[in-house]
C-alpha cells in the first residue's frame, strides 16, 4: 500500500473558471513546474476545455511536453525567455518566449523573423524583463511583439505600497506601445480592476491555494497506517527522541515522509493528520519515508487505514503555515512516489 494522491480536476477547473470571470473572461493559465506539481499531462487539457487559450510555463522543455499534451491550438509561452541554444524546442513546438532583455529580443527577432513573442519589463521586483531604457532601445517593435507583462512582487498583501508603485511605473513603461498587457497573477487579480489590463496569469489560485482564499480544495493526500505500537511513559518516538511519551500512548506510523512532500519544517510546526474528521497530532521528527502519529484515542484505527494529510480537513496552506514556508512551496515539493488519481474532467 502506498500514500495516494487525488487531484480533483472538476475543482481545478472551477477555480480557473472563477479567476477568469474576476478577470472579466481574459485569464490565461500558468502551468510551470508540471502544474504546480499536479501533472501538467491532465491539467493542461483540463484548463484548455474549461477555455484556457494562452498558458504560460517557465522552461522550454515544458513548453514542449505541455504542447504534446494540448496539440496545435492553444498559445504557450515561456516566462524564462529566449536563449539561441533553445531555438529547436521553440521552433519544433511552437512555443512563444517571453523576452525579458533587449539582448533576448535581438536574438529572438534575428534567428525567427516573424515569429509571435512577447515582452517583460521589469516594473520593480528586478527579477525578470527589461528596463525602460533597454525597452526603448528594441522600438519599433515588429509586429509580431503579441503582449507586454509584468509581475508584482507584493501582490499578496494588498496593503503593501509596492502594488502602488509598480502599477505606476508599468504604466509609465506600456502607455502608448498599442500592445495587450497583463501584470496581475492570482495575487494581482484580487487587488482589483486597476491591476488586471488586457489579461491575467492566474496559478497558484487555480490549484487552490492563497492568496485566493475562494479556491475549491484540489489535492487531497492520504497515506496508509503500516504499524501500531504502544509507547510506554519515558520511551521516545523517531529520529533524534524528539519526542517523548508523558503517559501511556499508541502510536501509528504512516507511510509517507518528506520524500513525498511532507515537509520536515512541518513537524516542528504543529503538522496533523486526520482520520474521519479526527486530528492526529503528529509526534516525533519527519523521516524521509514515514510519520508517526498520536491515535491513542482513536478506537479501531489499525493498519492499512488511510490518513488524510492534505485535503478539506487541512489545505496545503495550513500545511505551508505549520512549516514557516508557502502553499506554492507544498505543492511543487509533492513527490512522484504516489498513486495519483484524477477524478472528474
Ligand atoms: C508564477 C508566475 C505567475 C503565476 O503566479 P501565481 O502567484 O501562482 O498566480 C504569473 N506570472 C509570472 C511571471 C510568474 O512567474
Amino acid at each position: 500500500m502506498s500514500a495516494r494522491l487525488t487531484v480533483d480536476l472538476d475543482a481545478l477547473a472551477a477555480n480557473w473558471r472563477a479567476l477568469d470571470a474576476l478577470s472579466g473572461g481574459t485569464a490565461s493559465a500558468v502551468v510551470k513546474a508540471d502544474a504546480y506539481g499536479l501533472g501538467a499531462k491532465k491539467v493542461g487539457p483540463t484548463l484548455a476545455r474549461a477555455g484556457a487559450r494562452r498558458f504560460f510555463v517557465a522552461l522550454p522543455d515544458e513548453g514542449a511536453a505541455l504542447r504534446g499534451a494540448l496539440g496545435p491550438g492553444p498559445e504557450i509561452c515561456i516566462l524564462g525567455g529566449f536563449a539561441p541554444a533553445d531555438i529547436s524546442l521553440f521552433r519544433d513546438h511552437g512555443l512563444v518566449p517571453v523576452l525579458n532583455s533587449a539582448a533576448q529580443a535581438r536574438a529572438w527577432f534575428d534567428a525567427m523573423p516573424g515569429a509571435a513573442a512577447g515582452l517583460q519589463v521589469d516594473s520593480g521586483m528586478n527579477r525578470l524583463g527589461m528596463e525602460a531604457e533597454e525597452l526603448a532601445s528594441i522600438l519599433p517593435l515588429p509586429d509580431a511583439v503579441g503582449f507586454v507583462t509584468s509581475h508584482l512582487a507584493c501582490a499578496d498583501e494588498p496593503e503593501h505600497p509596492q502594488n502602488a508603485t509598480q502599477l505606476a511605473a508599468f504604466r509609465a513603461m506600456t502607455d502608448g506601445l498599442g500592445l495587450p498587457r497583463s501584470l496581475a497573477a492570482t495575487g494581482g487579480i484580487l487587488l482589483g480592476e486597476a491591476f488586471r489590463f488586457d489579461f491575467t496569469r492566474p496559478g497558484v489560485g487555480i490549484y487552490g491555494g492563497a492568496p485566493f482564499t475562494d479556491a475549491r480544495a484540489v489535492v487531497t493526500l492520504e497515506a496508509p497506517i503500516i504499524q501500531v505500537r504502544d509507547v510506554a511513559p519515558g520511551e521516545s518516538v523517531g529520529y533524534g527522541a524528539a519526542w517523548r511519551a508523558s503517559q501511556p500512548a499508541w502510536i501509528a506510523t504512516i507511510a509517507a515522509g518528506y520524500a513525498d512532500g511532507i515537509l520536515r519544517a512541518a513537524g516542528q510546526g504543529g503538522l496533523s493528520a486526520f482520520w474521519q474528521g479526527r486530528r492526529l497530532p503528529l509526534v516525533g521528527r519527519v523521516s524521509m519515508d514515514l510519520i508517526t502519529l498520536d491515535v491513542s484515542r482513536c478506537e479501531g484505527i489499525g493498519p492499512g487505514a488511510m490518513i488524510e494529510l492534505l485535503g478539506t480537513s487541512q489545505g496545503v496552506d495550513d500545511v505551508a503555515a505549520a512549516a514557516g514556508t508557502i502553499g506554492y512551496e507544498v505543492l511543487t515539493s509533492l513527490g512522484s512516489r504516489y498513486a495519483r488519481r484524477y477524478t472528474g474532467g
